[in-house]
């Protein structure tokens, strides 16, 4: 019977114009599309690639949340914004139709005894771009005895680390799988293995292009940050939590997933190159892991994979109109996990507002913006 009632609801459906089609369906689309089904519209999706996530940077990254930890690179801005999303993961997994690793055990920042120089700079940045409660209630200084009783896995190998308490992970091929299978729950219209181009848009009451770097043709400053990263299981060694080691030439964290099962990586390479893993970037990764544990050593690599992460100049993400019916959702850089979910909570808000008419012109999309959380986010196409 409820069989019958879903596919009767779905071939209704189809007959009518969604109200919101969203191109691409990588990180943010599947998400923007999920949550906006959930409000109860009609939802298309549009991507190139398969229900896994193939194709998306999505599917290499290794989904670390953050925020703390990434202020050695991240504005204060993107840092809050890490923080309110950590919460927010944690409210929106349990929603998914089924489970996915989630993570909230910290991150150990370590370094070899010569390096200490890279806390101390470290701490720059941190003292600039975390706030002060974060820093107060975030930081834990462990020394000795302490490094190994938080990380049994370390030994005795560092002599000193910084615990970032509550920080996270998840499993994103996991998350990805099951954000598919929530969109079917939710009759949105998938439309897999299918490319979208700026000369044939399909039809919607409001489009939202989540092409990721796929969407370079309409935005000429988007461009991508080439990034390597190595998935290898290696029995035995028991990380609790992801590490990051600071290096003066081989930063790089290690990401335990289930199953022993670790992400180590990445490198940051400015261009757009996807092609395999170089050799030096393979030695390094794998030698500065080695040196966190030798085990590694006897570890398996299942892939050593790239991606490139859609970049725009100043490194922010952001959510532009066009004035119409065209709203570009992109940027999200090397943070895309990290703070997403505040992200496609703003889309989906604004995405309402539009369909609405609450916001049908550029003062209303001003008044908007000043009164959203996140007004930096905002932009109008000029
Ligand atoms: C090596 C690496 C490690 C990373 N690690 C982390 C991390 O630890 N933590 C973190 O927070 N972030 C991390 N990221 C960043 C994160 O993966 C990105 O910020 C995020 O995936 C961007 O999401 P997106 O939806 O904009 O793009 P994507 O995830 O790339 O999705 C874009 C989608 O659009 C589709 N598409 C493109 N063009 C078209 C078209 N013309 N027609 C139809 N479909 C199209 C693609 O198939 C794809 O599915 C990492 C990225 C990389 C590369």
């Amino acid at each position: 019977m409820h069989q019958s009632n879903s596919h009767l609801e779905t071939a209704f459906r189809a007959t009518l114009t969604p109200d919101v089609a969203v191109l691409g369906g990588g990180l943010s689309g599947r998400l923007i599309a999920w949550r906006l089904a959930r409000t109860g519209h009609y939802v298309a999706l549009y991507d190139q690639g398969e229900p896994s996530g193939y194709c998306g940077a999505a599917w290499v990254a290794a989904a670390m949340l953050a925020p703390l930890a990434e202020a050695i690179s991240a504005e204060r801005f993107l840092v809050e914004l890490g923080a309110v999303s950590l919460e927010r993961w944690a409210e929106w997994l349990p929603q998914l139709p089924q489970p996915v690793f989630f993570q909230r055990n910290g991150t150990l920042i370590v370094w070899h005894a010569p390096d200490r120089a890279e806390w101390l700079l470290f701490e720059r940045h941190v003292r600039v771009n975390v706030p002060i409660t974060m820093q107060r209630d975030g930081i834990v200084s462990l020394h000795g005895a302490q490094v190994t009783q938080a990380e049994p896995a370390l030994g005795t190998r560092f002599r000193e680390a910084r615990l970032l308490v509550g920080e996270g992970q998840l499993d994103n091929r996991q998350l990805l799988l099951a954000l598919a299978n929530a969109l079917d729950e939710l009759h949105v219209k998938t439309h897999w293995h299918t490319h979208v181009r700026e000369d044939n848009m399909p039809t919607a009451g409001l489009l939202i292009d989540c092409r990721g770097l796929g969407a370079k043709c309409a935005w000429s400053s988007l461009r991508g940050l080439r990034g390597e990263v190595a998935r290898v299981h290696a029995p035995g060694i028991g990380l609790r939590r992801p590490v990051r080691l600071l290096h003066p030439r081989y930063p790089l964290y290690i990401a335990p997933k289930q199953n022993d099962h670790y992400v180590i990586g990445a490198t940051e390479i400015e261009g757009e190159d996807m092609s395999p893993m170089s050799v030096r970037s393979a030695l390094e990764l794998l030698s500065a892991a080695y040196s966190i544990h030798p085990a590694f050593s006897e570890g398996r690599i299942l892939e050593l994979n790239t991606h490139c992460r859609p970049t725009l100049p100043d490194h922010r993400p952001i959510l532009l109109w066009d004035g119409a019916s065209m709203l570009r959702v992109n940027g999200l850089y090397r943070h895309g996990y990290m703070i997403a979910p505040e992200i496609v909570r703003e889309t989906v808000a604004i995405a309402g507002a539009l369909l609405n008419t609450q916001v049908k012109d550029l003062d209303d999309f001003n008044t908007w913006r000043t009164a959203s959380r996140w007004p930096m986010l905002y932009r109008m196409a000029s």
